[in-house]
Protein backbone atom coordinates (compact mmCIF):
# COMPACT_ATOMS: atom_id res chain seq x y z
CA UNK A 1 0.00 0.00 0.00
CA UNK A 2 2.69 2.41 0.93
CA UNK A 3 4.56 1.20 -1.98
CA UNK A 4 2.13 2.88 -4.19
CA UNK A 5 1.59 6.24 -2.62
CA UNK A 6 4.87 6.73 -3.39
CA UNK A 7 4.88 5.79 -7.09
CA UNK A 8 1.62 8.32 -7.49
CA UNK A 9 3.52 11.09 -5.57
CA UNK A 10 6.62 10.71 -8.15
CA UNK A 11 4.18 10.61 -11.06
CA UNK A 12 2.91 14.20 -9.75
CA UNK A 13 6.06 15.53 -9.72
CA UNK A 14 7.09 14.48 -13.64
CA UNK A 15 3.50 16.01 -14.13
CA UNK A 16 4.02 19.37 -12.79
CA UNK A 17 7.77 19.49 -14.11
CA UNK A 18 5.99 19.05 -17.46
CA UNK A 19 3.47 21.45 -17.35
CA UNK A 20 6.54 24.11 -16.14
CA UNK A 21 7.86 23.48 -19.09
CA UNK A 22 7.82 26.98 -21.14
CA UNK A 23 7.63 27.87 -25.28
CA UNK A 24 10.76 29.14 -26.93
CA UNK A 25 10.80 32.15 -29.47
CA UNK A 26 13.62 32.19 -32.16
CA UNK A 27 14.12 35.49 -33.59
CA UNK A 28 15.47 35.32 -37.17
CA UNK A 29 17.43 38.24 -38.56
CA UNK A 30 17.57 37.04 -42.32
CA UNK A 31 15.06 39.22 -43.39
CA UNK A 32 16.14 42.69 -41.46
CA UNK A 33 17.67 44.19 -44.84
CA UNK A 34 17.58 47.80 -43.72
CA UNK A 35 19.75 46.78 -40.90
CA UNK A 36 17.05 48.16 -38.27
CA UNK A 37 18.75 45.54 -35.55
CA UNK A 38 22.24 46.64 -33.71
CA UNK A 39 23.30 44.43 -30.99
CA UNK A 40 21.72 46.07 -28.36
CA UNK A 41 18.14 46.37 -30.26
CA UNK A 42 18.48 42.33 -30.44
CA UNK A 43 19.01 42.10 -26.66
CA UNK A 44 16.11 44.13 -25.70
CA UNK A 45 14.21 41.92 -28.57
CA UNK A 46 15.06 39.00 -26.66
CA UNK A 47 14.24 40.74 -23.31
CA UNK A 48 10.71 40.84 -24.60
CA UNK A 49 10.75 37.26 -25.72
CA UNK A 50 11.57 36.08 -22.62
CA UNK A 51 8.74 37.73 -20.90
CA UNK A 52 6.47 35.26 -23.17
CA UNK A 53 8.71 32.59 -22.99
CA UNK A 54 8.53 32.75 -18.59
CA UNK A 55 4.53 32.71 -19.20
CA UNK A 56 3.51 30.42 -21.65
CA UNK A 57 3.74 26.53 -21.42
CA UNK A 58 1.87 25.25 -24.20
CA UNK A 59 2.75 22.38 -25.90
CA UNK A 60 3.44 22.62 -29.62
CA UNK A 61 4.04 19.84 -31.82
CA UNK A 62 6.88 19.47 -34.18
CA UNK A 63 6.55 20.71 -37.95
CA UNK A 64 9.19 18.81 -39.89
CA UNK A 65 8.85 18.99 -43.90
CA UNK A 66 10.18 16.06 -45.17
CA UNK A 67 9.83 13.75 -48.06
CA UNK A 68 6.06 14.43 -49.78
CA UNK A 69 5.12 16.54 -46.52
CA UNK A 70 5.84 20.12 -47.57
CA UNK A 71 5.06 23.07 -45.10
CA UNK A 72 5.47 26.01 -46.70
CA UNK A 73 5.27 29.44 -45.08
CA UNK A 74 4.57 32.89 -45.63
CA UNK A 75 4.71 36.16 -43.36
CA UNK A 76 5.18 39.54 -44.43
CA UNK A 77 8.90 40.67 -45.48
CA UNK A 78 9.71 42.99 -42.39
CA UNK A 79 12.12 44.65 -44.91
CA UNK A 80 9.88 45.35 -47.26
CA UNK A 81 6.19 44.72 -46.22
CA UNK A 82 5.54 42.34 -49.55
CA UNK A 83 5.07 38.77 -48.93
CA UNK A 84 7.77 36.19 -48.49
CA UNK A 85 7.28 32.20 -48.67
CA UNK A 86 9.58 29.88 -47.64
CA UNK A 87 9.14 26.33 -48.38
CA UNK A 88 9.73 23.32 -47.03
CA UNK A 89 10.05 24.69 -43.08
CA UNK A 90 10.31 23.68 -40.70
CA UNK A 91 10.14 24.48 -36.69
CA UNK A 92 10.95 22.69 -33.26
CA UNK A 93 8.36 21.47 -30.44
CA UNK A 94 7.60 24.27 -28.34
CA UNK A 95 9.01 26.72 -30.55
CA UNK A 96 8.23 29.86 -32.67
CA UNK A 97 10.39 31.76 -35.24
CA UNK A 98 9.92 35.02 -35.52
CA UNK A 99 11.11 37.22 -38.64
CA UNK A 100 12.23 40.55 -37.54
CA UNK A 101 13.56 43.77 -39.73
CA UNK A 102 12.61 47.32 -39.98
CA UNK A 103 11.32 49.48 -42.79
CA UNK A 104 9.67 52.89 -42.85
CA UNK A 105 6.36 52.23 -41.80
CA UNK A 106 5.10 56.21 -41.77
CA UNK A 107 3.86 58.72 -39.66
CA UNK A 108 3.28 57.44 -36.41
CA UNK A 109 3.50 54.39 -36.97
CA UNK A 110 6.01 52.59 -34.40
CA UNK A 111 5.27 48.66 -35.09
CA UNK A 112 3.52 46.16 -37.07
CA UNK A 113 3.27 42.31 -36.17
CA UNK A 114 1.43 39.28 -36.88
CA UNK A 115 1.67 35.59 -37.29
CA UNK A 116 2.34 33.66 -40.23
CA UNK A 117 0.33 31.96 -43.00
CA UNK A 118 1.01 28.63 -44.56
CA UNK A 119 0.49 26.27 -47.41
CA UNK A 120 0.95 22.76 -47.18
CA UNK A 121 0.78 19.06 -49.11
CA UNK A 122 1.92 15.80 -47.67
CA UNK A 123 -0.23 12.93 -45.12
CA UNK A 124 -3.49 13.90 -43.72
CA UNK A 125 -1.61 13.49 -40.34
CA UNK A 126 0.57 16.02 -41.30
CA UNK A 127 -1.79 18.31 -42.43
CA UNK A 128 -4.09 18.21 -39.28
CA UNK A 129 -1.13 18.93 -37.07
CA UNK A 130 -0.09 22.07 -39.01
CA UNK A 131 -3.34 24.24 -37.97
CA UNK A 132 -2.75 23.95 -33.87
CA UNK A 133 0.09 22.26 -33.68
CA UNK A 134 -1.08 19.30 -31.58
CA UNK A 135 -4.06 21.45 -29.59
CA UNK A 136 -7.02 20.52 -31.47
CA UNK A 137 -9.23 22.65 -34.00
CA UNK A 138 -8.44 26.11 -34.75
CA UNK A 139 -11.59 27.49 -33.71
CA UNK A 140 -10.67 26.65 -29.85
CA UNK A 141 -6.55 27.25 -29.54
CA UNK A 142 -4.27 28.98 -31.52
CA UNK A 143 -0.95 27.29 -32.18
CA UNK A 144 1.03 29.31 -35.35
CA UNK A 145 4.75 28.32 -36.37
CA UNK A 146 5.86 32.10 -35.72
CA UNK A 147 5.06 35.30 -37.57
CA UNK A 148 7.01 38.49 -38.65
CA UNK A 149 7.24 41.88 -37.02
CA UNK A 150 8.22 44.56 -38.40
CA UNK A 151 9.48 48.18 -36.64
CA UNK A 152 9.85 51.92 -38.03
CA UNK A 153 13.10 52.82 -38.66
CA UNK A 154 12.33 56.61 -38.81
CA UNK A 155 11.33 56.54 -35.42
CA UNK A 156 13.43 57.60 -32.45
CA UNK A 157 13.85 54.44 -30.58
CA UNK A 158 15.30 54.11 -27.12
CA UNK A 159 16.95 49.99 -26.87
CA UNK A 160 16.85 49.22 -22.82
CA UNK A 161 20.08 47.22 -21.44
CA UNK A 162 18.51 46.66 -18.55
CA UNK A 163 14.64 46.44 -18.79
CA UNK A 164 14.40 45.02 -14.80
CA UNK A 165 13.84 48.62 -14.32
CA UNK A 166 11.81 51.81 -15.59
CA UNK A 167 13.85 53.84 -14.78
CA UNK A 168 15.97 56.52 -16.49
CA UNK A 169 13.32 56.52 -19.91
CA UNK A 170 14.22 59.16 -21.97
CA UNK A 171 11.27 61.35 -22.58
CA UNK A 172 11.60 62.12 -26.41
CA UNK A 173 12.42 58.70 -27.64
CA UNK A 174 9.65 55.47 -27.71
CA UNK A 175 10.70 52.64 -25.59
CA UNK A 176 11.56 49.69 -27.75
CA UNK A 177 10.60 47.14 -25.22
CA UNK A 178 6.69 47.81 -24.78
CA UNK A 179 6.27 48.39 -28.64
CA UNK A 180 8.07 44.33 -29.10
CA UNK A 181 5.66 43.09 -26.09
CA UNK A 182 2.86 44.32 -28.10
CA UNK A 183 4.04 43.16 -31.10
CA UNK A 184 5.07 39.85 -30.48
CA UNK A 185 1.12 39.93 -28.37
CA UNK A 186 -0.20 40.00 -31.93
CA UNK A 187 2.19 37.47 -33.39
CA UNK A 188 0.50 35.42 -29.89
CA UNK A 189 -2.94 35.89 -31.77
CA UNK A 190 -3.79 38.91 -30.28
CA UNK A 191 -6.63 40.85 -32.74
CA UNK A 192 -4.87 38.15 -35.53
CA UNK A 193 -6.30 34.81 -34.80
CA UNK A 194 -9.38 32.84 -35.16
CA UNK A 195 -10.32 32.46 -31.14
CA UNK A 196 -9.56 35.97 -30.76
CA UNK A 197 -12.17 37.50 -33.77
CA UNK A 198 -14.78 35.00 -32.55
CA UNK A 199 -15.36 36.64 -29.96
CA UNK A 200 -13.63 40.54 -30.19
CA UNK A 201 -14.50 42.84 -32.87
CA UNK A 202 -11.53 45.15 -32.55
CA UNK A 203 -8.04 44.28 -32.53
CA UNK A 204 -6.64 46.27 -29.33
CA UNK A 205 -8.21 46.70 -26.05
CA UNK A 206 -10.43 50.04 -25.88
CA UNK A 207 -7.67 53.29 -26.54
CA UNK A 208 -6.83 53.96 -22.37
CA UNK A 209 -8.16 50.61 -21.03
CA UNK A 210 -6.81 50.20 -17.74
CA UNK A 211 -5.39 46.47 -16.41
CA UNK A 212 -2.38 46.25 -13.27
CA UNK A 213 1.20 44.70 -13.30
CA UNK A 214 2.15 43.69 -10.23
CA UNK A 215 -0.64 45.08 -8.35
CA UNK A 216 0.24 48.36 -9.89
CA UNK A 217 -2.37 50.48 -11.71
CA UNK A 218 -1.04 50.69 -16.08
CA UNK A 219 -2.43 51.25 -19.03
CA UNK A 220 -2.93 48.41 -20.67
CA UNK A 221 -0.18 47.02 -23.43
CA UNK A 222 -2.47 45.61 -26.10
CA UNK A 223 -4.20 49.25 -26.40
CA UNK A 224 -3.76 50.88 -29.51
CA UNK A 225 -0.87 53.36 -28.71
CA UNK A 226 1.68 54.52 -26.10
CA UNK A 227 3.11 57.74 -25.05
CA UNK A 228 6.56 58.26 -26.16
CA UNK A 229 8.87 58.26 -23.09
CA UNK A 230 7.06 55.51 -21.40
CA UNK A 231 6.79 52.17 -20.50
CA UNK A 232 3.99 49.60 -20.89
CA UNK A 233 4.46 46.16 -19.16
CA UNK A 234 2.08 43.48 -20.45
CA UNK A 235 -0.64 43.76 -17.91
CA UNK A 236 -3.10 41.22 -16.26
CA UNK A 237 -5.59 42.03 -18.96
CA UNK A 238 -3.33 41.25 -21.54
CA UNK A 239 -2.73 38.18 -20.33
CA UNK A 240 -6.23 37.08 -20.13
CA UNK A 241 -6.58 38.12 -23.74
CA UNK A 242 -3.86 35.82 -24.95
CA UNK A 243 -5.37 33.20 -22.19
CA UNK A 244 -8.46 33.90 -24.07
CA UNK A 245 -7.02 32.73 -27.56
CA UNK A 246 -5.89 29.56 -25.93
CA UNK A 247 -2.94 30.51 -24.61
CA UNK A 248 -1.55 28.68 -20.86
CA UNK A 249 -0.38 31.09 -19.21
CA UNK A 250 1.02 30.54 -15.71
CA UNK A 251 -0.09 32.65 -12.77
CA UNK A 252 3.31 33.49 -12.00
CA UNK A 253 6.88 33.03 -14.12
CA UNK A 254 7.63 29.78 -14.82
CA UNK A 255 11.60 29.43 -12.33
CA UNK A 256 14.62 30.40 -14.28
CA UNK A 257 16.23 26.71 -13.73
CA UNK A 258 12.82 24.91 -14.85
CA UNK A 259 12.58 26.90 -18.03
CA UNK A 260 16.31 25.94 -18.92
CA UNK A 261 15.15 22.23 -18.86
CA UNK A 262 12.81 22.55 -20.03
CA UNK A 263 -0.66 35.40 -44.90
CA UNK A 264 -0.40 37.19 -41.93
CA UNK A 265 -2.59 39.73 -40.28
CA UNK A 266 -1.16 42.75 -39.09
CA UNK A 267 -1.86 44.99 -36.07
CA UNK A 268 -0.63 48.39 -35.92
CA UNK A 269 0.70 50.01 -33.64
CA UNK A 270 0.85 53.88 -33.45
CA UNK A 271 1.48 56.20 -31.02
CA UNK A 272 0.43 59.76 -29.56
CA UNK A 273 2.52 62.50 -28.53
CA UNK A 274 2.21 64.05 -25.26
CA UNK A 275 0.46 67.45 -25.97
ZN1 LIG B 1 -1.38 46.72 -32.14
Amino acid sequence: MKKMIKILAIGAIGLSAQQAQAITIEFDYGFDTNNFFSAQAKSTLNSAGAFFESRLTDNLTAITSSGNNHFNVNFNNPASGVNATINDFSVNADTLVVYVGGRNLGGSTLGVGGPGGFGASGTQSFIDNLETRGQGISSQDFGPWGGAISFNTTSSWYFDSDVSTDADLPGNENDFYSVALHELGHVLGFGTSDTWNSSHLDSHWVEGTLSFVDGVSQEAAMDPSIIVGTRKHFTDLDLLGLRDIGWEVSAVPVPAAVYLMGSAMLGLFGFRRKS
